[in-house]
């Protein structure tokens, strides 16, 4: 039996991965220790999957992780699989913005720092239930790609942290859609991302809007996949108006249209 349940899982830096079973006699339930969460996968039809992430700065090479297989009987199996990490490389993008998001008043210093600490008890959380059923979609209508993720940043001649989501093309006023079914944790204006909604979508999986004119959801609403969440603009640390996408899977930053692309459910 174990043999059939050997897999072999590969991905980029800052790229979503599925993990994925098959279904067989006497399983009760996989787990599987990613990031240091114990992540329950899901039954789908003939198959047990899992949705992790890849961070962007994960070292290249070989890993391994400890799945978890219960049977029926009351019996646990723990399997050691490997995991691959391709390396990516991503080019430095230079960029000039407002000198006031370069070199921080104490006031705003203060704020940012707040606001970061509480942005990672967000992404810290882990809520067990899956809140979505179908694939993840664009959250701007027609867009096809996004650009800059995993961009090494220089603002105004100053090192910073990599771009860990996906620009998109949006005009200020263009509507902003869920990606998919979940529950809004943070609805208002920070101070680098400027007007900002975070999803969480369960199982560690959280999606975010950034830089939008306009909010129109509120911490707490349950939005279903496509549902207006604002409108987008320039708030915040921007060059001009676009949508900034970010995708995080227990605590990895991975590229929003990798998780398109696994067509993932
Ligand atoms: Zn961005």
């Amino acid at each position: 039996m174990l043999s059939l349940l050997l897999a072999s899982w590969v991905a980029g830096q800052g790229q979503a991965l599925e993990l994925r079973y098959p279904a067989e006699e006497g399983i009760t339930n996989v787990t599987v220790r990613w990031n240091g969460h114990d992540v329950p996968f899901v039954r789908r039809g003939d198959a047990w999957l899992a949705m992790v992430g890849v961070d962007l700065d994960s070292r290249p090479g070989e890993h391994a992780v400890n799945v978890t297989f219960s049977y029926a009987d009351g019996r646990d199996r723990v399997v050691r699989e490997p995991v691959t990490v391709r390396s990516e490389s991503y080019p430095t993008t230079e960029l000039t913005v407002e000198e006031r998001y370069v070199e921080l008043s104490p006031e705003d210093q203060a704020r940012a720092e707040r606001e970061g600490a509480e942005t990672t008890a967000i992404y810290d959380t882990f809520t067990p239930e899956r809140y979505w059923t179908t694939a993840f979609q664009v959250p701007v209508e027609g867009a096809k790609d996004g650009r800059n993720f995993g961009h090494r940043r220089v603002f105004n001649g100053q090192p910073r942290a990599p771009h860990s989501g996906a620009d998109l093309r949006a005009r200020t006023g263009t509507p902003v859609l869920a990606a998919n079914r979940g529950r809004v944790v943070l609805a208002k204006d920070l101070f680098y991302s400027g007007n900002a909604v975070f999803i969480d979508h369960g199982q560690g999986l959280f999606t975010t809007y950034l830089h939008l004119s306009r909010i129109d959801v509120g911490v707490g609403d349950i939005v279903e996949r496509g549902q207006l969440l604002g409108l987008a603009g320039a708030t915040g640390r921007v060059t001009g108006p676009h949508l900034h996408w970010g995708v995080r899977i227990l605590d990895a930053r991975v590229d929003p249209f990798s998780l398109l692309r696994l067509g993932a459910q």
